[in-house]
């Protein structure tokens, strides 16, 4: 049996952090599923403001600077991954997804969340 107390001292022991880690940004709506994505509605708030991450709103980008990411986070993360896209859409090449789950590979020591979308392929 699990005890309140003994879920309070599971997380006394454990330190993390949550983070989120998007190697890609943007997609293309698939689905009913899609009619209120808030990564689009966030995204496009910031359509045209230079400089911004966004500056291209929710037009799919892959982001290679990010891909190696987690392995700079030295510390165990609860990491959500890819939360402004889906990393399985058509537009992405294989050997750039492999490079992501090649990442999670070797970073071993964090916990990720997703990418289970899949609503592309
Ligand atoms: S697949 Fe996911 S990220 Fe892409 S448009 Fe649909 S809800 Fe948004």
């Amino acid at each position: 049996m699990v005890t309140q107390g003994s879920l309070i001292s599971r997380k006394i022991t454990i330190e993390w952090t949550n983070s989120t880690w998007n190697p890609v940004t943007g997609c293309t709506k698939v689905s009913a599923g899609c009619d209120h994505c808030y990564a689009e509605r966030l995204s496009e708030r910031f359509r045209g403001v230079e400089g911004h991450p966004f500056e291209t709103g929710f037009d799919l980008t892959l982001r290679p600077e990010h891909l190696e990411q987690p392995l700079s986070w030295r510390h165990l993360q609860l990491i959500f991954v890819n939360s402004m896209s889906d990393i399985f859409h058509k537009d992405i090449p294989p050997s750039y997804i492999k490079c992501v789950f090649d990442t999670m590979e070797r970073a071993d020591w964090h916990i990720y969340q997703g990418p289970y979308q899949a609503q592309h392929r």
